[in-house]
């Protein structure tokens, strides 16, 4: 009776029926395998330098190809798991061992995240090969993970991020489809609550300069507060991406100011 109410209620909105059924899958048991990578840094980390949880799509054509590389001695990147499209997670490294996934990297004031993060490969073909929605099986051990990761490393909520987060000209990982809404709701990660534009008197002349400032304050970089670069396009994409998924186009418009304005002060 509970779920016949619930699954009524949820169907006004069309992302609440998808988070209903994320639900339900988080129910089954998950289980882990392994499968090793011979790319990570010979040196071993010590348990408090993990402070970051970055999440990627894989932006492959398929789940073997995406194992294939991440195995592959010459590809020179790993990642310490992997969660196909059934839902099943692979571990892949260690997590005292540093993969390769994160690249070039800056987020506040680190730089080369692989050094002080987890990073999870989400299977997707991507925004080059078709992008796809994430399936429900993978979102919900997705969830499962997280929470026994950050618990095990004390991972605070402002420190789960994107692969474009933290690489915003280089990457768009994992994307506008990727439900960061839904994991902010189970503590993982965080989002704003604006739904409704609210009435701040924002001066139409500093827009870029109050955003910018909004995103330093954030976390993001690669990018001039002062002045107009052609970074701006890719770092803007890169928020809406995370924050203001329906409409990613780069533009600075009234909600990306407020929802930066959220954000930069809570
Ligand atoms: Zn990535």
């Amino acid at each position: 009776m509970v779920y016949i109410y619930k699954l009524f209620y949820f169907s006004i909105l069309k992302d609440h029926i998808i988070y209903y059924f994320y639900d339900i899958w988080a129910k089954y048991p998950m289980k882990i395998t392994s499968i090793k990578s011979p790319n990570h840094s010979i040196k071993e980390r010590n348990k408090k330098r993990i402070k970051f949880i970055v999440l990627h799509y894989t932006g492959m054509q398929s789940e073997r190809v995406a194992i294939e590389r991440l195995t592959n001695k010459k590809s020179q990147v790993s990642s310490h798991y992997l969660i196909n499209r059934e839902g099943k997670v692979t571990k892949m490294l260690d997590e005292k061992k540093i993969a390769w996934h994160a690249g070039r990297s800056k987020w506040k004031n680190f730089i080369n995240l692989n050094n002080q993060s987890i990073g999870i490969e989400v299977v997707n073909k991507g925004h080059q090969f078709g992008y796809e929605n994430f399936s429900k099986k993978q979102i919900s051990n997705l969830v499962s993970l997280c929470k026994i990761l950050i618990k095990k490393y004390k991972i605070k909520k402002i420190n789960i991020l994107g692969h474009s987060d933290i690489a915003p000209l280089r990457k768009t990982d994992p994307g506008e489809k990727f439900p960061w809404e839904y994991l902010a709701k189970k503590k993982i990660g965080y989002w704003h609550n604006i739904s409704k534009l609210k009435n701040y008197n924002f001066n139409k002349i500093n827009f870029r300069r109050l955003f910018f400032m909004n995103l330093h304050k954030i976390g993001y970089r690669y990018f001039i507060i002062k002045k107009a670069s052609k970074n701006d396009l890719k770092v803007a994409k890169a928020f809406q991406r995370r924050f203001r998924q329906s409409k990613v186009n780069g533009l600075i418009d009234q909600e990306c100011l407020q929802i930066s304005h959220y954000l930069a002060n809570s």
